[in-house]
């Protein structure tokens, strides 16, 4: 058995035009970090397939999904990309992307959950964890995360599963999707006050939002998760972990003020397969959100994958 990565190279395609941070670049860094480190040998690399509407519909709304591709469709044959708002913009590429990014997300938890892989990593763009039900927003078109978190409770049967969100921003749009859902316990901690400037009240009781002040070390971060966290994932018992495994609370990315480091995602992975192999026979399935900075971006993915792989 082996920890998975799943990616696929139409996952590249999504631009969001020169500068914008969420770039095609950010899946080369680490691709290239793993062959640089050896630690692509320790991984089962798999390409991802394309999400049915299905299946992106367990997340989103019928009517956004088709309003979403009609507005791709056109951005595809007009050869221009638009923005839907200031930070998301819909290229040529992105329903390829976006259908790639959600069908790894899916297609890891089937690997899972059918013993075809222990835990596994999706190395996909574009992120999801902003994406609410009817709305794009952030960088965010499909909620990746939520789509696999319904695929494993409403076709596999399964009863409770966490969700783990350690991006510097609140995951608000998850929170959209899945506050209230009772066999859904979502963890997360996030910078606040910092874009998208929510989660400082949780929206259901499902949530255990945890806002952190700017400029928020490693050290003390790690206390509030065994405080926060630790407790209501041992209560819970998930059957298995989805992460929203966002790199931007690293303390070389510009996007946030918080000073993580790889050891810290280490400890947190560490902690997270622990929760899992007390409660859901190890099944982890952790999705790429953001993280700007490519070489800490790069260095924090390998952290995470050498603990989830065990080298
Ligand atoms: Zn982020």
């Amino acid at each position: 058995m082996s920890t998975a990565f799943y990616s696929h190279a139409e996952c590249r395609l999504h631009d969001m035009g020169t500068g914008h941070p969420e770039c095609p670049q950010r899946l080369d860094a680490i691709s290239d970090h793993l062959r640089a480190t050896g630690l692509d040998m320790a991984l089962d690399f798999r390409d991802a397939p394309e999400a049915t509407l299905e299946q992106i519909e367990r997340a989103h709304s019928a009517g956004y999904v088709l309003q979403l591709r009609e507005t791709m469709q056109q951005v595809s044959e007009a050869g221009r990309p638009r923005a839907l708002d200031p930070d998301t913009i819909v290229g040529p590429g992105t329903w390829q992307a976006a259908l790639r990014a959600a069908g790894a997300a899916v297609a890891a938890t089937e690997a899972v959950l059918g013993g075809h892989a222990e835990n596994a990593f999706c190395a996909v763009r574009p992120p999801g964890h902003h994406a609410t039900r009817d709305e794009t927003m952030g960088f965010c078109f499909f909620n990746n995360v939520a789509i696999a978190a319904r695929h494993a409770l409403d076709v596999h049967g399964l009863a409770r599963v966490a969700i783990i969100d350690f991006d510097v921003h609140h995951g608000n749009g998850t929170e959209d999707i899945v506050a209230g859902d009772e066999r859904i316990l979502m963890c997360s901690f996030f910078q606040h006050p910092l874009y998208p400037y929510s989660g400082a009240v949780p929206k259901g009781t499902n949530m255990v939002n945890v806002p952190i002040p700017p400029y928020t070390r490693g050290a003390e971060l790690r206390e509030t998760i065994d405080a926060m966290w630790m407790p209501a994932l041992e209560a819970f018992r998930p059957q298995m972990i989805f992460v929203s495994a966002g790199f931007d609370a690293h303390r070389e990315d510009e996007l946030g003020q918080l000073g993580l480091v790889e050891a810290d995602y280490e400890w947190m992975t560490t902690r997270l397969m622990g929760v899992a192999d007390r409660h859901a026979q190890g099944r982890i399935v952790s999705c790429l959100e953001g993280g700007y900075s490519l070489s800490a971006l790069a260095r924090s993915v390998a952290a995470h994958l050498r603990v989830l792989a065990g080298v």
